[in-house]
């Protein structure tokens, strides 16, 4: 986002200055500097008598130098002996200056702090950090702060200038009194004075734990700007002017109450209660930002068709958009086979399409007379005008993250479209309620009836032939299956030459089979005359890439192997086996891993052989992942949360969601003040 790119400009002075580098990490601001907690403390308020230091300990003396020797020891050391009134302290250190050795003139004193450890000869301390000084040098009154430092800034430096930070910046309470005492929260600016200059008595352990009242206080302060951030991002949306979608009482011949009377099967109570939900929000004046989250096959494709059909009937145009082209071929198939029975006019843009052909689409869709656009997400949004865009459906939205959604927010006339986001990876509660508190969310929480769940098996590579016999036993019974080649994240090259010398095995091991090969360097006709023939069942098996990852629909496919699945993430190993368990069948999803297993990959695969259930699954992702990689939010520039944990802290979550709709209500400048404070460069993400 663009709030990187502020904080990232460095052309104001050369890039390795101290400035330079504090800036990339997001340190300009005296706010900024505020922020910018202790990772630990060290405690130099006191003086340990040599006597009574403990190893493993971190500790300071106050001594004077007794020798002080260069030796070798395969390396040259110094070795400076130090001793008080109790004992006597080895010093080493394996790297140093001549200067420093003049330093250590004997009987000069003093105050060292370090690690103390238990040496052959008696207590020793490695490199510690030394200070000369005089008997009644006064003591360091606080706790010593050791910050997060960008590589290049020492801690001395960090510490000035965060000191001077705390005396210029007027850390004022925008939380009113009675708010605070409501929640049990200490006035931040005792809070940050207690962060960053601990008193000698504070716990030293539930400081670095975080668990002290005072983190609390900026966990939740953190916490309320992310969720005043994303509401006034939804607030300013509220402000926007959207078409209003909706027929006077979708008539029996509107389009999308003939695509309900003619689908093949009734909606499940989930769906009918999510299109319920986003009928109501489509007939509003202002844009839908909606996320419609259901595990693989619960059927989210028919409610986006609805959702065009709405729009289409209303007299808008609608898009269709998806990652990939196969994902998004899957959906024009699918869409066409639906709605252009009932007079749609659907246009389909893919990258393989000659100029002429593309060109005529873009006409037709500027002209208006194109009522649905289904395409890859780069394409529509690159290549096309839209007449009347009243609706953009997103398929597998996380992987696209923020800033496409922000995106398509423009609108020449000042009007936005809607918005519907589909998403096969359940977010978890907390996590949507924080980093999504500007989307509102549908869930289909129930899959079509009949579906016998997908039976998983782990086997290991050493037995290839019985997965062979397998997939002939499958095919000779006139079902399909899957190969899915392993995920090579350093280069796609080598994936997919990989993926060829699979593909070349399996046709020896299994020559009476018809075998596709499938991934993503092949030339897009290839890829859509592969994917089709699989479909029309004139292959057997497919192997493939994990470009078969999203939304691919083939019901006869029953069998899913996946190879070296200790490599992929739970979340791909669940979207991949979603690709089978489509049908009425009963389908297999084998696993084959390669020996021996790490401690990760072993608890992966354990977990997606325990459960089927997506949220179950998203929810031990998130927890082995971490937020930032989960939600990909690293790439797509989402502001993490630095001191919040969404799980040990779901409650604050729930306390700053209140505090921040009152705040917004009563107090709207107070609000803005705080998004402010913990977001200072990041305009865009504020207006948003
Ligand atoms: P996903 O949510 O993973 O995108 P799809 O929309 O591809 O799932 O639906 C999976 C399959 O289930 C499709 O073949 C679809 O036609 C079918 N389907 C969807 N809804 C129902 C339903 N209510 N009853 C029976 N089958 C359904
Ligand atoms: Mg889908």
């Amino acid at each position: 986002m663009a709030a990187r790119k502020v904080r990232n400009d460095t052309n104001a002075a050369p890039s390795n200055t101290i400035a330079a580098r504090l800036a990339r990490a997001g340190l300009v601001s005296d706010w900024d500097f505020v922020l910018h907690l202790p990772l630990r403390y060290e405690d130099e308020t006191r003086i340990t008598p040599i006597a009574d230091l403990i190893p493993g300990h971190e500790s300071q003396v106050e001594a004077e130098v007794l020798s002080a020797d260069v030796v070798y020891r395969g390396k040259r050391q110094l070795r400076v002996a130090v001793r008080d009134e109790t004992g006597q302290l080895m010093l080493r250190f394996l790297n140093f200056y001549s200067s420093q050795i003049k330093q250590m003139a004997v009987g000069r004193r003093f105050r060292i702090f370090g690690l103390v450890r238990g040496g052959l000869a008696g207590a020793e301390m490695i490199h510690p950090r030394l200070r000369a000084c005089d008997h009644d040098d006064p003591l360091s009154r606080s706790l010593t702060p050791v910050y997060p430092s960008p590589e290049g800034v020492p801690q001395s430096w960090l510490r000035k200038r965060i000191d001077r930070a705390l005396r210029d910046v007027d850390i004022d309470d925008v939380l009113p009194a009675k708010m605070r005492e409501r929640h049990r929260l200490d006035r931040l600016k005792d809070a940050v004075e207690r962060l960053h200059r601990p008193p000698p008595d504070a716990d030293s352990v539930s400081l670095q734990q975080r668990t002290d009242p005072a983190w609390r206080r900026l966990m939740f302060d953190e916490l309320l700007a992310q969720q005043l951030a994303l509401r006034a991002a939804r607030e300013a949306r509220a402000d926007r002017r959207a078409p209003v979608l909706a027929v006077s009482g979708a008539t029996e011949g509107s389009v999308s109450a003939r695509l309900l009377a003619q689908l093949p099967f009734t909606l499940t109570a989930a769906q009918q209660r999510v299109w319920a939900e986003i009928e109501r929000d489509l007939a509003q004046a202002r844009p839908m930002h909606r996320l419609l989250q259901g595990d693989v096959g619960s059927g989210k494709t028919v409610i986006a068709a609805l959702a065009a059909a709405r729009a289409i009937e209303s007299g808008y145009q609608a898009a269709l958009m998806a990652p990939t082209e196969i994902l998004a071929e899957q959906h024009f198939r699918k869409v066409a086979e639906w709605l252009a029975p009932l007079g749609v006019r659907i246009e389909w843009l893919a990258g393989r399409l000659t100029p002429a052909a593309k060109r005529i689409a873009q006409d037709a869709t500027a002209s208006g007379q194109a009522q649905l656009d289904v395409g890859t997400h780069a394409l529509i949004q690159e290549a096309v005008a839209f007449a009347r865009l009243g609706l953009a459906i997103v398929d597998e939205q996380h992987r696209f993250g923020v800033a496409q959604r922000l995106a398509l927010r423009g609108g020449a006339d000042g009007s936005a479209p809607h918005l519907l986001m589909l998403s096969a990876t359940p977010i978890p509660r907390t996590l949507a309620m924080s980093y999504l508190a500007d989307l509102d969310v549908s869930v289909i929480d129930e899959l079509p009836p009949g579906r016998r769940p997908v039976v998983t098996k782990l086997i290991s590579t050493r037995r290839r032939e019985d997965v062979m016999q397998r997939i002939r036993a499958d095919v000779a019974a006139g079902r399909q299956a899957y190969w899915v080649c392993p995920l090579i994240e350093s280069s796609e090259v080598i994936e997919v030459a990989a993926a060829t010398e699979t593909f070349e095995r399996i046709m020896e091991m299994l020559p009476d089979l018809r075998i596709g090969l499938l991934h993503g360097q092949l030339p897009s006709t290839t890829k859509a005359s592969v994917m089709q023939r699989f479909q029309q069942c004139e292959l057997d098996v497919l192997v493939a890439t994990t470009v078969i990852e999203v939304g691919v629909d083939v019901p006869n496919a029953t069998l899913m192997v996946i190879e070296h699945a200790e490599r992929f993430g739970l979340a791909q190993l669940h979207q991949l086996r979603g690709r089978v368990g489509r049908g009425g069948e009963q389908s297999f999803c084998i696993l084959m891993f390669e020996e021996p297993l790490s401690e990760p990959a072993r608890e992966r695969l354990k977990v997606i052989y325990q459960t089927n259930d997506g949220f179950e699954i998203a929810r031990q992702d998130l927890t082995m992942r971490g937020p930032g990689e989960f939600l990909g939010a690293r790439q797509s520039g989402i502001p993490l949360l630095r001191f919040a944990d969404l799980q040990r802290d779901a409650q604050l979550v729930e306390q700053a969601r209140a505090v921040a709709t009152e705040l917004l209500v009563e107090n709207p400048d107070i609000a803005r003040e705080h998004v402010q404070r913990w977001y200072a460069a990041s305009n865009e993400f504020l207006t948003a």
